[in-house]
């Protein structure tokens, strides 16, 4: 009999942890989620947050090194960020016109809107959404830029700073390749090693994986108390989801005709990454199990994957910028119509477009940068609480959704680059990866 694969280990754990949640939220016994089985779900991001800034730092020093020549890094950087410009731009696109089509938002009955104004406009999370975009709202406009150079770099790994550690482990792998090889190989060795003790951890740290998504589905479950909202709200989170979709369809299509390889074969081979994607709500979270799906599974050479996916986890948002732009434009419908101009949408894909790159890759940071969206266009400041409570209580389940985009946009342009790079080979499995084989 052959193995199951991992990915469906890891639905089946997530189809129990729903129906568990479900069952304990009809017994009103929310509270035993919360205490003992919520936890579990926890330690396993933290173990995989713990090993993400090790990884970045191994696969992008040894990745860089083994380049052997600077310009091929110029080239590399250029091609993934236009790129990553490029499939957010189409994801905009996508998420505009159907908004604009199906336009969820026009003719919601009054007294729904009166509802959820009452439940949702002065709650915690609502709240906390407000204040958190005003604080990105004060930084200057260079910030950004200024954000990427560390003046520590153990503060920016103890903060997982991302595009921080990203520069320093370029730096370092520049500087390997001008001292020479013999002089850099001592170190390189050492991250060589430290590379692939890292990619053992993350094969640990999944077999943990369909128990941990099963703690981590109940516990989101136990949240969702009130369905009838939740239906009322049924078909702008269908606009998002179909977008999304399509959004998936389109990296299938681009996987196919810039890489020659099946979108089956693909999906096959990513899809654990995106079921924890969609279980954890943080491409940060998933970032391990991306780079080890990418490299092991998909043939990504890892000079390609250190660089690629770490920048695209912070930086690369496209199911983010989506959601985005059906956000702002359903609470247009529904609340502020006299703002919905063609001008206005334009902005919108700007806006969005860089409040993606600006979003921080962990649950639930898309609606805060939203916020920065909908001020772009002129959004009535009194009217904002109004509008984040009206998606609010179907936020979680579409960043769920997002989250899966996100990373699948982070594979997918991964390949594209090692592809157009020669760098894209026949994935060699790992002797000590029995999950490799199984169906
Ligand atoms: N949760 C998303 C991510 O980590 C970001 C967001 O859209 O909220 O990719």
């Amino acid at each position: 009999m052959k193995k199951l694969a991992l990915h469906w280990k890891i639905i089946i754990g997530m189809v129990l942890g729903i129906i568990f949640g479900f069952i304990l939220n009809a017994y009103e016994q929310q509270g035993f989620v919360r205490d003992w089985i919520a936890p579990f779900g926890t330690i396993f991001i933290n173990l995989l947050k713990l090993i993400a800034v090790p990884l970045i730092l191994a696969s992008l020093i040894k990745g860089i090194s083994d380049l052997k020549d600077i310009s091929k890094i110029k080239s590399m950087g250029l091609r993934t960020i236009l790129i990553y410009v490029g499939t957010t731009v189409v994801a905009i696109v996508i998420g505009l016109s159907i908004v604009n089509i199906v336009k969820p938002g026009a003719g919601m009955p009054q007294d729904t809107i009166e509802k959820i104004k009452l439940r949702y406009e002065s709650d915690a999370g609502v709240t906390d959404k407000l204040v958190k975009a005003s604080s990105q709202r004060e930084a200057g406009p260079l910030q950004a830029l200024v954000d990427i150079f560390p003046s520590n770099i153990f503060e920016a790994m103890g903060e997982a700073k991302m595009l921080q550690v990203i520069f320093f482990a370029l730096f370092v792998g520049i500087c390997l390749l001008l001292i020479g090889e013999k002089k850099a190989k001592p170190m390189i060795d050492i991250f060589d090693s430290l590379n692939e003790v890292v990619m053992k951890m993350v094969d640990l740290i999944m077999l943990f994986a369909p128990y941990a998504v099963f703690a981590l589905l109940a516990n989101v479950i136990i949240a969702f108390d009130d369905t009838e909202i939740l239906l009322k709200l049924l078909q702008y989170a269908l606009c998002v989801v179909g977008g999304l979709i399509l959004m998936i369809g389109f990296y299938l299509i681009l996987v196919k005709m810039l890489t020659g390889k099946s979108p089956l074969w693909f999906l096959n081979r990513i899809s654990p990454a995106q079921l924890l994607a969609f279980s954890t709500s943080s491409s940060a979270a998933t970032l391990p199990v991306t780079m080890e799906r990418v490299e092991e599974h998909l043939g990504v050479d890892k000079e390609v994957s250190g660089f690629v996916l770490p920048v695209g986890a912070t930086v690369n948002m496209d199911g983010t910028s989506l959601y985005q732009g059906i956000a702002a434009v359903f609470i247009m419908q529904v609340i502020w119509p006299e703002g919905l101009t063609f001008t206005n949408q334009l902005i919108i894909v700007g806006t969005a477009l860089l409040a993606s790159i600006g979003s921080a890759a962990v649950p639930s940071a898309g609606m805060v940068m939203l916020v920065i969206v909908l001020e772009s266009i002129g959004f009535p400041a009194e009217l904002l609480p109004i509008g984040l409570a009206l998606i609010f209580a179907v936020d979680r389940p579409l960043d769920m959704c997002r989250t899966v985009v996100n990373v699948t946009g982070d594979a997918t342009v991964s390949m594209i680059v090692a592809k157009s790079l020669d760098k894209l080979h026949e994935p060699k499995p790992k002797e000590w990866d029995d999950n490799y084989d199984a169906v």
